[in-house]
């Protein structure tokens, strides 16, 4: 449905049609300048050969000094695995760590890729369905229900893709406290902790003790933070023997990502962050405008998310599945935006806000005039 919906918007834009997309999972901004300047010059200086499997050195320590800076881990570069994007990260640490008789846990609604995965994996998805009611996180004692002798993965996303909702430290602790009881490993998707507003934190979950460090693979990117989803270039962070079996799995399926995109990500880690408050202050201004009008819409509700870039509006009381709802305003309003059903949540929208101001006013004016049209 997902695709249909895609596919038609572009054939739409193709014909020259005003089409606003709320649809895009990536940042509208341009990867700031020294990152750039960095994969040039690499590219100049004759760096284009094969790397390390799993990455140059000089990243690899780099992207240690992160987590020691900014979320207090300790990793040696050993335990870091630089991958062709976060979503390469992901799949690896699924294939590493699952295989046929496992179940993985993973909260609804959620990022479209993790059970696809885990079939490919040959494991078995376990959903926890999450509401608006909870803002969408996952209770400890769904948690604890949802766990048998035969999980082996619990996948944590925070700040969430598809819903912006961010888990406290408390939340946090409480869901890791009982994965380390259980002997549940954790994979920690953090790609958005940049991306946070009203003051929301970020803390990791590897980062509450030995045990959870012991229990947790974190996996990012610079997708998001640092704009480079075209990049392809994405990282994890695990316990030593789980490293190891992912640099045998990358050796000998994708090899290094790319030599010259490295460097880049050097520069993005090691270089000016001046860019990222510019794009939070517009974000949050985004953030707001959105979500007022979507609650001033009739039938319409939506909670306020804390990072990322989505909002996540209840439309159940309108009357249509979400993917009616997204075909409709599609074909009467030229607006794209995905159904909650793509992400496992029948009743809702994914709204990005990674696109401008006058965009969000003139999509959300159609996309009102639309839900008035089904209220009358
Ligand atoms: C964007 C994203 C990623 C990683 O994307 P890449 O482009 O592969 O780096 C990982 N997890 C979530 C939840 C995302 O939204």
């Amino acid at each position: 449905m997902t695709l249909v919906i895609d596919s038609k918007a572009k054939a739409m834009k193709a014909e020259g049609l005003d089409v606003v997309g709320f649809g895009a999972g990536e940042p509208d901004f341009d990867t700031p300048q020294h990152i750039k300047d960095a994969a040039i010059k690499a590219l100049n200086d004759g760096f284009t050969k094969y790397t390390p499997s799993s990455g140059i050195p000089e990243l690899r320590s780099a992207i240690a000094d992160k987590f020691q800076r900014e979320n207090g881990l300790t990793y040696k570069p050993s335990q870091v695995i630089v991958s062709c994007g976060g979503k390469h990260s992901c799949y690896n640490v699924i294939m590493a760590t699952c295989e046929e008789g496992d179940e993985v846990i993973i909260p609804a609604p959620y990022w479209l890729s993790y059970p696809e995965m885990v079939k490919l994996a040959g494991a078995t998805p376990v959903i926890i369905t999450t509401t608006d009611a909870t803002e969408f996180k996952v209770t400890p004692s769904q948690l604890r229900a949802a766990i048998t002798p035969n999980t082996r993965l619990f996948v944590l996303t925070t700040p969430s893709n598809p819903t912006g909702s961010v888990y406290t430290p408390d939340e946090i602790k409480a869901l890791g406290d009982i994965c380390v009881e259980k002997g549940v490993l954790i994979m920690s998707d953090e790609i958005y902790e940049h991306l946070l507003y009203d003051g929301a934190t970020h803390r990791s979950v590897a980062s509450f003790s030995q045990a959870h460090y012991d229990h947790t693979i974190i996996v990012h990117g610079f997708a998001k933070a640092w704009s480079m989803t075209g990049w392809r270039l994405g990282f994890l962070a695990a316990p030593e023997p789980i490293a190891k079996a992912i640099d045998a799995i990358q050796s000998h399926s994708t090899s290094n990502p790319t030599s010259f995109a490295q460097k880049g990500g050097v520069a993005a880690l090691t270089g000016s962050q001046a860019h990222l408050p510019l794009w939070l202050a517009e974000y949050a201004k985004r953030r707001t405008v959105a979500w007022q009008r979507l609650n001033a819409m009739p039938g319409v509700s939506c909670v306020n998310s804390k990072g990322a870039f989505y909002l996540f509006p209840n439309i159940s009381k309108l009357g249509l599945k979400s993917a009616d709802f997204c075909a409709r305003l599609l074909e009467t309003e030229k607006v794209a935006a995905v159904p909650g059903i793509a992400f496992g949540a029948e009743g809702y929208l994914r709204i990005s806000y990674a696109t401008g101001l006058a965009n969000i006013e003139k999509g959300l004016d159609r996309m009102d005039r639309f839900v008035r049209s089904l209220n009358g």
